[in-house]
């Protein structure tokens, strides 16, 4: 199962990526915890990219091109994987489809988990993050209306889409996610 979760911040898509994950064996590949390891380390990604997650702002493509390229090249996401926080643009969707041409493999569903902005923003007052404060809130939502929203037109071109609404308790948004992929 070869699998991309979309959601705007606060969606609870982290969440359900870890149940997805452990219930259907395969990796969950968070591009976000990814950087925030890297940062952690301060290794030269981690020194580079920094900034730009506390300001609310998406790390440019070519760097998370490579991120990706090299994550899904490791032998645990063989046997399928799902993706949470990548893609994130159009140009990130076109190299997604382009490491899965060329090793044989297709995604086999994109979940778009939709909760209300109101709600979006009530779940982030009371999770307080460091990257979480109002003002980087609203920049990640307008960063997600603008780049990462087109991907739902994007995937229901392709067929690939499901969409279901995230404002319900965890295990209901987890058990219409099973339903949708038909497990
Ligand atoms: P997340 O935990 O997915 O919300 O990611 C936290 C931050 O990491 C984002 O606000 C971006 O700055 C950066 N980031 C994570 N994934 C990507 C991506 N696919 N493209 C660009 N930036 C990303």
């Amino acid at each position: 199962m070869r699998l991309v979760l979309l959601g705007p911040p606060n969606s609870g898509k982290g969440t359900q990526a870890s149940l997805l994950a452990e219930r259907l064996a395969i990796p969950a590949i968070s591009t976000g915890e990814m950087l925030r390891g890297a940062v952690a380390e301060k290794s030269e990604l981690g020194l580079r990219v920094e900034s730009i997650m506390d300001s609310g702002r998406l790390v440019d493509d070519d760097t998370m091109a490579a991120v990706v390229e090299d994550r899904l090249s490791r032998s645990d996401a063989r046997q399928g994987f799902l993706l949470d926080g990548y893609p994130r643009t159009l140009p990130q969707a076109a190299t997604l489809e382009g490491i899965l041409v060329s090793s044989q493999s297709d995604l086999d569903a994109v979940v778009s988990i939709e909760v209300p902005e109101t709600v979006l923003i009530e779940r982030a007052l009371g999770r307080g993050r460091q990257d979480d404060s109002a003002e980087v809130m609203k920049e990640r939502l307008r960063v997600y209306d603008e780049l990462t929203a087109p991907l739902v037109g994007y995937y229901k071109d392709r067929s690939k889409l499901h969409t279901l609404d995230g404002n319900r308790p965890v295990e209901v948004v987890f058990e219409s996610i099973l339903e949708v992929l038909g497990h």
